[in-house]
């Protein structure tokens, strides 16, 4: 089952959920607040330290996209 990134839009944080891929996330809540419908971030199978690295990565390539 594939890992994927997801970040609240009402807080912002970040977690992590296994999704199948038949299985929409539009009602996950946020372990944070429990707000539903977070927004899935980049692709799955990858550790904190690797996506952190790609938002580094991304944040000097298209800084505009994080403003
Ligand atoms: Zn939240």
């Amino acid at each position: 089952m594939p890992l994927y990134d997801f970040e609240c839009p009402k807080c912002a944080h970040r977690f992590e959920a296994f999704r199948r891929m038949n299985e929409g996330w539009e009602d996950l809540p946020c372990p944070a607040c429990g707000a539903p419908g977070p927004r899935k971030l980049v692709s799955a199978f990858k550790t904190d330290a690797w996506s952190k690295f790609l938002d580094d990565m991304e944040r000097k390539i298209s800084p505009e996209k994080f403003r």
